[in-house]
């Protein structure tokens, strides 16, 4: 349901179609990869309320709301923002959404709400995405968010991971009037925000001011605590809550099975990579403090956003030849367009239909090349990709004296393990009886987010997270 309904706003369409699109002001490439700043010159409030005036106000519901996994009321947001009432436009946000702040950074916008807007079809979408970051900025500076606090309930619920799904099940929790305790491994919170998105995306400073209202809102956090290892899910009942949830991510690096070589220094997962590089020594759990040496010749193999991410890392930290290896075509390549596009702007290379089969060392004992097989690609596979066939006596070596292996990610199947009548399937996801409840098979324990869809957004985690909440509280209140 619109707030602000299109249907009665006095606006002249025609006017709104016709106006010239402007596409993101970026900082100059030589700029941005000398440090790790934010990419994207933040709106100044006269082009946030040019931009805003793009917005035809589509009927109830606008295919751009539709499109956003968490609903957001963008047309209303669109109409405030047009007329300077930002805070007004911040306010619509935060109803259906957790994290706008971040959503507004980080969420492929081109393929949700600003692909689906109707405006695409003349001039050019309106960046609802830059525009979402630019309201909730502004709320920052010249106004204070605070997460509202439901009347106690006297429950006390466990969340087990402080990714965006268990962030958004505390925030709703919170307005629900019941106590939050957030269990985590690492020691600082925000899951992937902080030790995966690197801060050129999603800048640390922004995730600091989110962690802060989480803070004021009396979350009790317990970082370090690896749930299934230092205690389990049965202790937490044990100790008094009533529900758990469970958000712990899917954060295992795939691995490059039958690849001889991958032990030899140079070669990095891509988790340990990007954490190493981008996250400050004070957050880095123990056994990550080391600092990772980057050559000047580094391939990144993979083709989906943490490839970009490893890419564009790469570069900032002064490598001067910077390859993607992917063993199908651009066109299979499951990653977002946007980020490939900075990362080619910024230098990097793709090499397609290309599958290392060798990591070879130098006569110091690193890292010094990397033998890859030509693939062509043959038949769809189940999901409809076509599945990529090496060539026969295609082999040849590509120079490097970093490689990094970015092949997606397994669940942890650690809580399936501990937990008695938790159910588990595919390596470790949790299962979830309900996708709108979260509810698992273990009465009292709900789920969401990338442990049970495996890797997806922060908008989808985000939007499970909120909906399990809502399911707790009910749980809570019908077993009094
Ligand atoms: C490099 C990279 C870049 C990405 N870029 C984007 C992007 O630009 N846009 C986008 O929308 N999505 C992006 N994603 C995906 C997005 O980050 C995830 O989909 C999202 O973070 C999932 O949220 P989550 O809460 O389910 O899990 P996570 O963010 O993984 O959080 C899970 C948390 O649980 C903790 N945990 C795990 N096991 C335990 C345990 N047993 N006990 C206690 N704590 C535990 C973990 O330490 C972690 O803090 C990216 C992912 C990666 C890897």
């Amino acid at each position: 349901m619109q707030a602000i309904p299109g249907e009665l706003l006095t606006i002249d369409r025609r006017d709104r179609v016709n106006k010239p699109f402007n596409d993101l002001d970026l900082r100059s490439v030589a700029e941005r990869i000398g440090d790790f700043e934010d990419v994207i010159l933040p709106f100044s409030p006269e082009r946030a309320m040019a931009e805003a005036s793009h917005c035809i106000h589509c009927p109830d519901p606008a295919a751009c709301t539709l499109a956003c996994p968490a609903h957001n009321d963008i047309p209303s947001a669109m109409w405030l923002i047009e007329q300077g009432r930002f805070v007004e436009a911040a306010e619509i946000y935060h109803k259906t959404s957790t994290l706008p702040e971040i959503c507004g950074r980080v969420c492929p916008h081109e393929a949700l709400c600003q692909g689906s807007c109707v405006q695409n079809k003349k001039a050019g979408p309106v960046l609802t995405g830059e525009l979402e970051a630019f309201v909730l900025d502004y709320e920052y500076i010249n106004s204070h968010y605070a997460i509202p606090k439901g009347r106690p309930s006297g429950n006390r619920v466990a969340i087990i991971g402080a990714g965006p799904a268990g962030l958004a099940c505390a925030e709703q929790l919170i307005q629900y009037g019941h106590e939050v305790t957030i269990f985590e491994s690492k020691p600082s919170a925000g899951g992937l925000l902080v030790y995966g998105i690197p801060n050129f995306k999603l800048p640390k400073k922004v995730w600091n001011q989110k962690w802060a209202q989480f803070i004021n809102a009396g979350v009790q956090f317990k970082p370090n605590t690896y749930i299934g290892k230092d205690e389990s899910v049965d202790d937490l009942f044990t100790h008094g809550y009533s529900a758990v949830f469970i958000g712990v991510g899917s954060e295992i690096d795939a691995k490059m099975e039958n690849t001889p070589g991958t032990d030899i220094p140079g070669v990095y997962e891509a988790t340990d990579f990007l954490i190493r590089t981008n996250v400050e020594q004070s957050l880095l759990p123990a056994n990550m403090r080391e600092r990772i040496e980057v050559g000047k010749r580094v391939v990144v193999i993979g083709g989906g956003d943490t490839a970009s991410d490893c890419l564009r890392t790469a570069l900032r930290l002064g490598s001067e030849e910077v390859t993607c290896l992917y063993r199908r075509t651009e066109k299979e390549m499951p990653g977002g367009k946007k980020d490939r596009k900075l990362a080619r702007q910024e230098g990097a290379k793709y090499k397609w239909l290309t599958q290392p089969v060798k990591f070879i060392a130098g006569p110091d004992g690193r890292l010094a090349a990397v033998e890859c097989i030509e693939m062509r690609l043959g038949d769809p596979d189940a999901k409809g990709r076509r599945k990529p066939v090496p060539v026969p006596d295609s082999n040849f070596s590509v120079a490097a004296d970093t490689a990094i292996l970015a092949l997606g990610y397994w669940p942890d199947p650690v809580l399936g393990k501990t937990t008695p009548d938790l159910e588990t399937h595919d390596w470790g996801l949790i299962t979830v009886k309900d996708s709108s409840t979260g509810a698992t098979s273990r009465p009292g324990v709900f789920s969401g987010g990338d442990c049970v869809t495996g890797p997806d957004l922060v908008v989808t985690a985000m939007v499970a997270g909120r909906k399990a909440a809502a399911a707790i509280d009910k749980y809570l209140r019908e077993k009094r």
